[in-house]
């Protein structure tokens, strides 16, 4: 168990839970300190599309309350006297339900073969709800607003990072549906030469067929696009930019030019964010969250981080349990072998720091006690009584009168009613001492055992939440 490597203790932090005052806020980075945390990651535009400091550029994107009281400063000042570093943690692809650059641009919005965007995609059986802005567009959301808004950012603000999240297509939701926007059905096709633009109608079939496979011929360059392409629909032009061929009667293989246009889109992104940052602020680095592995991450989401190197200074992996299949156990010997590939990859980027999520820590604990809760609300008690003897050994440690409750239960089905308070009880106010305070401190030594030289704990909230303060405490080395 070797932690002393770990030098930098990041926590990503949200905005509102800082506080609206100087004081509110010094208070809140000093617990951190205290309890071990050196590095902030605060949330700093968010999923609505929202900023938390004072736009001049774009006053319209500021968030209530922020154009009064200065946030990002008042979080440098505590910072900074405590030798603590900053990162402000930016949204970037994301603009939740109706967010001001929508309201302004609807047609930056991300769309898919049917002309819907994300907000009308259905999720677990239920209208998905944010939109998400086209990477690729230009002129779009990409230069005339999140550079722009990053820009204005980093010449006010002295942190030590901006950081970027939501790099990437919603494909975690909804893989290969997205972009189809007007922009991308045109710009795609010339971006991968589907056609020329002197000879545009010409099919430039081969003179010859030579070799001994027609993907062999692809040198010429033949008119990928079918010559009934100007007069299809927008179904009909994705479908083929998605399925089709880069031969008529070749191997259906546009869907490589389709993730390779998407990875480049997000990729570009990243290069000019970089440029308009150290524009303004030479010193200032960009760090990322990303998923964890990049090969995977590029063919779902347009994220192959390997192609940040250069434009993205820190890569910080999302390394989450939820993000993992299996029990804890596994999920501590699969993330072991994350972080040595992990490292591998990043190499030749300035800092790497795997990140872990603390709510997902807790799924025996939380998962039970949920299916419980479910179970005596629909007066079904063989399940309840199965759910309850899952955890009965923790539950049994915190309260006495739950326990008792669910014993009561076993020998009269008939007084469910009351199990169901004593458990609403239960779970409105959760004793500290049922989130067991191992897990962090395993967690922490897995990541330690690596030799990295830092880590990334989602999130400050969830410290309260699962009452880990103590056990975080515990578990991360002193300087
Ligand atoms: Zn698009």
């Amino acid at each position: 168990m070797d932690r002393a490597f770990l030098k930098y203790r990041a926590m990503w932090s949200g905005s509102a839970e800082c506080g609206m005052s100087d004081a509110d806020v010094d208070r809140y980075v000093e617990k951190l300190y205290e309890t071990g945390i050196n590095t902030l990651i605060v949330h700093l535009k968010g999923g609505d599309g929202t900023v938390y400091w004072k736009s001049d550029i774009l006053p319209q994107c500021t968030h209530e309350g922020y154009d009064v009281f200065d946030l990002p400063a008042a979080l440098l000042s505590a910072c900074r006297k405590r030798g603590m570093r900053l990162e402000a943690w930016l949204i970037d692809y994301f603009e939740g339900k109706n967010g001001p650059a929508h309201r302004e641009h609807p047609e930056w919005v991300m769309l898919d073969p049917d002309g819907k965007t994300t907000a009308e995609e259905m999720l677990r059986g239920k209208p998905w709800g944010p939109l998400w802005m086209c990477a690729a567009r230009r002129p779009g959301y990409t230069d005339h607003w999140l550079l722009p808004l990053i820009r204005e950012f980093a010449q006010k603000y002295d942190f030590d990072a901006i950081h970027h999240d939501y790099v990437r297509y919603p494909g975690d939701a909804a893989p290969d549906r997205y972009c189809f926007c007007d922009y991308c059905l045109e710009n795609l096709p010339k971006w991968a030469g589907y056609r020329t633009e002197a000879y545009s109608d010409d099919p430039f079939f081969h003179e010859f067929y030579d070799r001994g496979y027609i993907e062999a011929h692809w040198e010429q360059s033949p008119r990928v696009l079918p010559a009934n392409w100007e007069s299809l629909p927008r179904s009909f032009k994705a479908n083929f930019l998605l399925e089709g061929g880069f031969f008529q009667g070749g191997r259906n293989d546009l869907d490589y030019f389709f993730y390779l246009y998407r990875r480049e889109a997000i990729t570009d992104f990243c290069r000019l964010a970089k440029e308009a940052v150290n524009e303004v602020r030479p010193d200032m680095d960009v760090s990322a969250a990303v998923f964890k592995n990049p090969v995977h991450s590029g063919r779902f989401i347009g994220q192959d981080w390997r192609t940040f190197e250069g434009y993205v200074d820190g890569i910080i992996p999302m390394n989450y349990r939820d993000h993992y299949p299996g029990s804890f156990e596994v999920y501590l010997d699969l993330l072991k072998e994350t972080i040595e590939t992990q490292r591998q990859l990043t190499k030749n980027f300035k800092y790497y720091w795997p990140g872990a999520a603390i709510n997902f820590l807790y799924f025996e604990e939380e998962r039970p006690l949920h299916a419980l809760a479910k179970a005596l609300e629909d007066e079904d008690c063989d399940s309840a009584i199965a759910a309850f003897d899952a955890i009965s050994d923790r539950i049994r440690s915190v309260s006495t009168s739950a326990c008792q409750a669910i014993d009561a239960l076993r020998k009269n089905p008939a007084i469910v009613s009351e199990a169901r308070k004593e458990f609403a009880t239960f779970r409105e106010n959760i004793p500290g001492d049922y989130w067991p305070a191992e897990k962090l401190d395993r967690l922490l030594s897995v990541i330690g055992d690596t030799q990295v030289e830092g880590f990334s704990l989602f999130c400050v909230g969830h410290l309260d939440q699962y009452s880990q303060w103590t056990a975080l405490r515990n578990a991360i080395p002193r300087d």
